[in-house]
């Protein structure tokens, strides 16, 4: 039997520091996940349930990247987020086995169209075409946890050409990392090769052609992007 198409290739992160890579099975994104940025999107940020959404695994931008500004919008909008890469999957994965699926932790942005999630939002439509289109999720190469151990408080930053525009702590997460795991593992049978970003603190905003982003999270990375 034949393939009547070249198989596309499987998407990969490299791990830092080595020859070796991460292949990208899924890529889940957490909403809302800090109190803070609930807020300045117009809502309440009591702990409703977490919700999902997803990008397709060839969204992913390695690091050092240039991401082209995207077609149909006028409003980009950067979203740093802590990444957790999984080397172990599972269903119903409960909060004290939730880390002992995780492989590592990198730092992504769940780069967005605002204006079409805005306009989705309000026809009650998938977000798809604000979240997932082309080269959407850039990220950084993959720590192991292994080395850097979990972190539950580290600084998440952001800065657009220098000037800092987010500025918080992966502490101030509604939703921790176990909890987050345990809740995707009920809705969807986890793999290794599944990414989590994990959601964004509030200061999201637009970004121009020409700009560069910088961003981070203490002591699991630093990213930079330069949208062309
Ligand atoms: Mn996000």
């Amino acid at each position: 039997m034949n393939n009547v198409i070249v198989p596309p290739p499987v998407p990969t992160i490299a791990v830092r520091n080595t020859a070796d890579t991460y292949p990208v099975h899924r890529i889940y994104c957490v909403g809302r996940n800090y109190a803070e940025h609930a807020r300045e999107m117009g809502h309440d940020p009591n702990r409703e349930p977490p919700f999902f959404f997803q990008k397709n695994p060839d969204t992913i931008v390695p690091n050092g990247g240039k991401f082209p500004y995207p077609d149909k919008t006028h409003d980009v909008h950067h979203e740093i987020e802590m990444v957790v890469a999984l080397g172990a999957g599972g269903k119903d994965i409960s909060i004290a086995d939730a880390l002992d699926c995780v492989y590592g932790y990198a730092v992504g942005l769940d780069l967005t169209r605002r204006d079409l999630q805005g306009e989705a939002k309000k026809m009650g439509r998938p977000w798809d075409s604000g979240k997932g289109f082309d080269q959407a999720a850039p990220c950084t190469t993959i720590r192991p946890a292994s080395q850097i151990g979990h972190p539950s408080s580290a600084r998440i930053w952001l800065a657009v050409d220098g000037k800092i525009r987010q500025d918080s702590n992966v502490d101030k997460l509604i939703w921790s990392i176990p909890e987050t795991i345990e809740h995707l593992s009920g809705l969807w049978e986890l793999q290794p090769g599944d990414l989590i970003y994990s959601g964004t603190p509030e200061g999201v905003g637009p970004v121009e052609k020409g700009e560069t982003m910088t961003g981070g999270v203490d002591g699991v990375g630093e990213i930079e992007i330069r949208i062309v």
